[in-house]
């Protein structure tokens, strides 16, 4: 199944070129009372929802896709996990690019471990990436993102994949400079996610997934989810080992070589086979 968030906060079922508005299907969600619970309550309540929005898609309103402004398929995730350089070849490019490494050191991410970005960095394909230093270089990196379905606690690799509720396609829009990555990377509208959430009963193997980045139909970046130095289950283990992962929470596995400055007026296309394709402006 593809869930998607659409125009003013409505919620789609994908079926091909066309966007069915199963908003109706968010009735099934439980009251909530101050303090709100710190996951997102969809995906926290997914198999529920997902039940409504088979029901609610027989007699939808449909639109076409092109028709619709798509948002983040997750709106209000707790954390936004990332990890640091999980390609060898963008180490490599990492560690021989004095405008990519700043004189950080550029470890591998069995020592680095993750990073968070701010929940308020994140944004729609429709709501554009909106350049904050103009000044300063700004990168594109495309990532596979995982999102997490049910709370998991210290798991092992062999339960890890079971708690993922789906994935997507995720922008870890990144200022290069000496700062922390969590600052560089949190900046409104530098986490984008979309173009839905492709659930993960459909998706037959998140291991072996092409990516594909163009800017100005521009080829920047292309690679296979299956170069990943640590893989999904075992970045979820080594999270869990820091801290209980809940349902929204999203995990960016880390972005492959050719990272490249973007600029106010360029287009960004991107591409996860299977997961769908979007498109997103810079401003
Ligand atoms: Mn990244």
């Amino acid at each position: 199944m593809q869930i998607c968030r659409f125009n003013d906060n409505r919620l789609g079922l994908v079926d091909g070129d066309k966007v069915k508005d199963v908003t109706s299907a968010l009735d099934v969600l439980p009251a909530q009372h101050y303090p709100l619970p710190t996951h997102d309550l969809m995906i926290a309540n997914l198999p529920h929802v997902r039940k409504a929005i088979t029901t609610a898609a027989k007699g939808a309103k449909s639109y076409a896709l092109y028709d619709v402004r798509l948002l983040s398929p997750i709106a209000n995730p707790g954390k936004i996990i990332a990890a640091p350089v999980n390609y060898k070849k963008h180490l490599d490019e990492a560690r021989a690019d004095p405008q990519i490494h700043h004189q950080n050191q550029i470890a591998e991410i069995q020592r680095v471990g993750l990073f968070l970005k701010a929940t308020s960095s994140l944004v729609g394909p429709s709501e554009s990436v909106t350049i904050r230093h103009p000044d300063r270089r700004t990168d594109h990196e495309i990532e596979l993102a995982a999102i997490i379905g049910t709370r998991a606690d210290r798991v092992t690799r062999e339960q890890a994949l079971a708690h993922v509720a789906g994935y997507c396609i995720g922008f870890d829009i990144t200022v290069r400079g000496p700062e922390e990555r969590s600052l560089r990377k949190s900046i409104d509208s530098y986490t984008v996610l979309g173009p839905w959430l492709t659930t993960a009963d459909s998706v037959a193997d998140p291991s072996s997934l092409d990516l594909r980045l163009t800017v100005g139909g521009e080829v920047r970046q292309q690679a296979n989810t299956r170069d990943l130095i640590i893989g999904i289950a075992d970045l979820i283990v080594f999270a869990t080992s820091f801290y209980t992962l809940m349902p929204g929470d999203v995990l960016l596995t880390g972005t492959p070589e050719g990272v490249g400055p973007i600029k106010p007026g360029e287009v960004m296309d991107a591409t996860i086979s299977g997961l769908g394709s979007m498109r997103v402006e810079v401003r």
